[in-house]
C-alpha cells in the first residue's frame, strides 16, 4: 500500500484557528452560554477552528427567528424569486468551490479528489431545486358528489425544518437540505455534525451573500444530545429532516412525538453488492472495491457485503484484495491521496473493534486488517483498506455497519438463495449487481429491499433520482420530485358552485 507524502498545510481562509460564531437571523452570533467546542484535521490532529457551541437556547432562538422568517416576510416571496436565490447560491458555490471542497477534505478528512468530484452534484443539487421552487403545484380533482361543488389541492410549505446532518459530507448534506426548504418556501435550522461544522457555517455565508432573507437559513452547530435533541424536540418546529445513524434515528422519531411533526430519516445501511461469475470481473474489481473503500467506507450506501460467486470467488476476492492494498493512503489535501483517515478517534476506535470482531468470528483479512500508523500518517486515523475472506451470512462484520474500508466477502452458489440471503439485513438503502446477463440483472434488481440497485455500477447519484431507504435505513426520499414533497403540506379545498 502506498503511503501519500505529507504535504505542507496552507492556511485555509476558513480554517485559520479562528473562531466562528453562529448564523441566526442574518447574524453571526455567540451561544447564549457562550461556550466554545474545537474542531480538527482528522489526518494531523491540527485545530482548524473553535466553533460556538449551540444549544437548547440557541435551538429556541434559531427556530423563532425561522418562525418569524416562515410567517412573515418570506411567505410573501415569490416561487422565481427563490429560485433566483437558489441560482445565486448555485453560483456563489461555483464560484467558492475550490475553498469548499478544501475545508470539506480539511474538516472530514476525505481525499480532495473527491471533495472536488462533488462539484456537479452540489451545483447541480441547488440548481434542480430551483428548478422545483417554479414547479410545484396542486391539481384540479373531479369529484363524484351531487350537485356543483368543485375541489382542488393546495401544495403549502410544511413550515419550520430542523435539519440534522452527519459528517461524512458537509457540502453536499448541507446543500440537500437547504435546497428544498428555500424551493418550497419553508426555512430551515441546520445543525451540523460536531465533527465537521465549517462548511455548513460556510454555506451560511454565502446563502447570506445570496440574498436570502434573515431566518431563512439558520446553522447552529453543536453537539447532537444537546443541540440536535432539542430541535428534534422542538414544538415549533414542523419537519425533522435527519441524516445520520438508526439508532440516533429511533431517538429522533421518540423527539418528534411531542408536537407529531413529519420526520424523514436517512439512515444507514448494511448494502448487498453481488458479483455473478458471468460479470465483467476487470470492471468488477474496481467498481466492487471503491463501493466501499470510496470516503474510507463513510458512506452509508457502501456495499459492504461482497457477495460473490462461488465460482470466481477466490480468484475475484484476491482481486479486490490486491487493489485495495495498491490504494494511496494518507492526508487528503494530497492530490494523489485515494483514501483519506477516518473522521475522529471514536470512529477509528470503533472501525478497529470491527477488525478484531471480524478475526476473532473467524474471517481472514487478505488485505490490510489494521491501523496505519507510519510517519506523517501517525497523528492522523488512519486505517488499511480491508478484505475479509470466508465471510458467514451470521457474523457481526456481515450484519452490523461498520462505516470504515472494511469488505467482507461472502460466498454464494445458488441464485435464488443468494436473494434470501442479500436481503437478511434489517437494512435495505443500496445494492449492487455485477452481471452481463440482462435478464438476471432485472430479475436480482426487482427482487432485492433496498431503495438503490446499482447495475454494472455503484454510488451513482442525481439530483433528479430519489435516494432513500427500505427498512431500517429510514424512511422518506431525498433528490427527486418526491424530496420537493417532503417539505410540503397538502390542503384540499371544496368550493360549492351550485
Ligand atoms: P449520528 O446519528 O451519530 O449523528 C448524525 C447527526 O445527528 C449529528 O449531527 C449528531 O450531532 C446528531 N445527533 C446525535 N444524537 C442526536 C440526538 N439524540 N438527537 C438529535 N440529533 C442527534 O451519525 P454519525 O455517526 O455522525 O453518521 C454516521 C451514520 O449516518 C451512519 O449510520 C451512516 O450510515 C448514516 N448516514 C446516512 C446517510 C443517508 O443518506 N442514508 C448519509 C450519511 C450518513
Amino acid at each position: 500500500m502506498a503511503v501519500s507524502q505529507a504535504i505542507p498545510l496552507t492556511r485555509h481562509p476558513y480554517a485559520d484557528g479562528s473562531y466562528k460564531k453562529m448564523l441566526i437571523d442574518g447574524k453571526w452570533v455567540d451561544a447564549a452560554s457562550g461556550k466554545k467546542f474545537e474542531t480538527h484535521n482528522p489526518a494531523t490532529g491540527e485545530l482548524l477552528a473553535t466553533v460556538a457551541e449551540g444549544d437548547a437556547e440557541d435551538i429556541n432562538r434559531a427556530v423563532a427567528a425561522a418562525r418569524r422568517a416562515f410567517e412573515g416576510p418570506w411567505s410573501k416571496v415569490k416561487p422565481f424569486e427563490r429560485q433566483n436565490m437558489l441560482l445565486k447560491l448555485a453560483e456563489l458555490v461555483e464560484a467558492n468551490f475550490e475553498e469548499l471542497s478544501q475545508l470539506d477534505t480539511l474538516d472530514m478528512g476525505a481525499p480532495i479528489s473527491r471533495t472536488r468530484g462533488n462539484r456537479l452534484r452540489s451545483l447541480g443539487m441547488l440548481r434542480y431545486y430551483a428548478g422545483q421552487a417554479t414547479a410545484i403545484h396542486g391539481e384540479t380533482i373531479e369529484n363524484s358528489l351531487p350537485g356543483e361543488i368543485f375541489s382542488y389541492t393546495l401544495k403549502e410549505p410544511i413550515g419550520v425544518v430542523g435539519a440534522i446532518i452527519p459528517w461524512n459530507g458537509p457540502l453536499t448534506a448541507s446543500i440537500w437540505k437547504i435546497g428544498p426548504a428555500i424551493a418550497t418556501g419553508c426555512t430551515v435550522v441546520l445543525k451540523p455534525a460536531e465533527e465537521s461544522p465549517l462548511t455548513s457555517l460556510r454555506i451560511g455565508e454565502l446563502c447570506v451573500e445570496a440574498g436570502i432573507p434573515p431566518g431563512v437559513v439558520n446553522v447552529v452547530p453543536g453537539y447532537g444530545e444537546t443541540a440536535g435533541a432539542a430541535l428534534a424536540s422542538h414544538p415549533d418546529v414542523d419537519k425533522v429532516a435527519f441524516t445520520g445513524s438508526h439508532v440516533t434515528g429511533q431517538s429522533i422519531i421518540r423527539a418528534s412525538a411531542g408536537n407529531l411533526k413529519r420526520v424523514s430519516l436517512e439512515l444507514g445501511g448494511k448494502s448487498p453488492d453481488i458479483v455473478f461469475a458471468d460479470a465483467d470481473l476487470d470492471a468488477a474489481v474496481p467498481g466492487a472495491a471503491m463501493a466501499v473503500f470510496a470516503n474510507s467506507g463513510q458512506i452509508c450506501s457502501a456495499g459492504t457485503r461482497l457477495f460473490v460467486e462461488q465460482k470466481v470467488y477466490d480468484e475475484f476476492v484476491g482481486r479486490v484484495a490486491e487493489f485495495g492494498k495498491k490504494l494511496q493512503v494518507g492526508n487528503g489535501l494530497d492530490p494523489n491521496t485515494q483514501i483519506g483517515p477516518l473522521v475522529s478517534q471514536q470512529q477509528m476506535d470503533r472501525v478497529s473493534g470491527y477488525l478484531d470482531i471480524g478475526t476473532k468470528e473467524g474471517a481472514k483479512a487478505v488485505a490490510g486488517g489494521g491501523r496505519l500508523t507510519e510517519g506523517a500518517l501517525s497523528k492522523g486515523f488512519f486505517v488499511q483498506p480491508t478484505v475479509f475472506a470466508n465471510v458467514q451470512d451470521n457474523m457481526r462484520i456481515a450484519q452490523e455497519e461498520i462505516f470504515g474500508p472494511v469488505i467482507s466477502a461472502i460466498s454464494f452458489k445458488d441464485p435464488d438463495e443468494l436473494i434470501k440471503r442479500a436481503n437478511a439485513t434489517t437494512f435495505g438503502l443500496g445494492s449492487g449487481v455485477w452481471t452481463t446477463n440482462v435478464s438476471k440483472a432485472h430479475q436480482v434488481a426487482k427482487a432485492l429491499r433496498a431503495g438503490s440497485v446499482w447495475v454494472n455500477c455503484y454510488q451513482a447519484m442525481d439530483p433528479a433520482v430519489p435516494f432513500g431507504g427500505y427498512k431500517m435505513s429510514g424512511y422518506g426520499r431525498e433528490s427527486g420530485k418526491q424530496h420537493v414533497e417532503e417539505y410540503l403540506n397538502v390542503k384540499a379545498v371544496w368550493i360549492k358552485t351550485g
